[in-house]
């Protein structure tokens, strides 16, 4: 069995150095096409893990990637090319900080939705539930209106993501253009979506691009059958989820589990994540203020 480890932005290099050496400790860290290829060998998965980061924020380029260099550790990173190109923000960035009763007010107004109990719930995981024309209907709405501080380009340019890549320590997979809930979208968008940000990658980099992360990831629910399809048919080998669990031979390569950490969860969180396995996903469903709990409160007050 393997370890994937999934980060997303890292602001403290101790905290994230702390975890890397100890999964060092316990697994041989191993690169990508490595990885894929134990797996295709039938090879022993036993003690290898793999660190994998989203969205490809500036916190990779800053905090990161020199902590992985120093101690020679391989990784995969997973991006949007248009976001690189264009230097923006994703959604969740963007809307990271705007007043939540000013951004349910606009919610109101672009969705018609008038539902007082979604008050309850985080605004990011409301706003999972739209399609991402309507999300960024909502944001460019509240910009016009409120006219928050601009923030800026959060995450790299193609030159970073290039200079990465060449250090030979990192390998770059798509991660969508616009970092949809693939789930929530029409065939067509969704389409667009994965096979473009394949496509434009490979461009950018100037080789073909196997790999891929689902945004948000969670199975049967952000992403499905469907998405797993069309990533095959545009060639790709492996993609990855965010539900926890071990890479075994009985693991589909399209929806491979990973163990997510974030800033200032503790070494102990981490021993007890990853030992619990795929029953971490049933621990976290009875976890109040958990993600899935949300949504699925979102759901039965829209459905109702
Ligand atoms: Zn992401």
């Amino acid at each position: 069995m393997g370890v994937i480890i999934n980060f997303h932005e890292v602001k403290d290099q101790v905290w994230l150095e702390n975890n890397l050496c100890f999964l060092k400790e316990r697994y041989n860290p191993v690169d990508l096409p490595e990885l894929i290829n134990s797996y295709n060998g039938k090879k022993e998965l036993k003690s290898i893990c793999h660190i994998t980061v989203d969205d490809g924020s500036k916190s990779f380029y800053d905090n990161i990637y020199p902590v992985l260099k120093k101690h020679k550790i391989p990784a995969s990173i997973y991006v949007s090319p248009e976001i690189a190109i264009n230097q923006g923000n994703f959604w969740f960035q963007e809307i990271n900080g705007y007043e939540k009763q000013k951004l349910l007010k606009v919610f109101y107004e672009v969705t018609q939705i008038n539902e007082k109990n979604i008050n309850k719930i985080s605004i990011g995981d409301v706003m999972k539930f739209l399609k991402i024309d309507q999300i960024w209907e909502i944001i460019n709405r509240y910009k016009e209106l409120y006219k928050p501080e601009d923030k800026g380009c959060m995450n790299m340019s193609v030159n970073e993501l290039k200079e990465v890549e060449q250090s030979g320590l990192v390998t770059i997979g798509a991660h969508t253009l616009r970092h949809p809930i693939l789930a929530n979208e029409e065939m067509s968008v969704a389409k667009n979506e994965i096979a473009s940000s394949i496509t434009s990658l490979a461009d950018m980099l100037g080789h073909e691009i196997k790999y891929f992360a689902y945004p948000n990831g969670i199975p049967d629910f952000d992403f499905g059958q469907r998405e797993m399809d069309i990533l095959k048919e545009n060639g790709c080998e492996s993609a990855f989820a965010t539900d926890s669990g071990d890479l075994s031979l009985q693991t589909n390569l399209l929806r491979i589990p990973r163990y997510g950490l974030s800033n200032g969860d503790s070494i102990s969180y981490t021993r007890l994540k990853i030992f619990s396995g795929s029953l971490w996903n049933t621990i976290v469903k009875i976890k109040p203020g958990n993600e899935l709990v949300d949504r699925r409160a979102l759901l039965k007050i829209f459905t109702e």
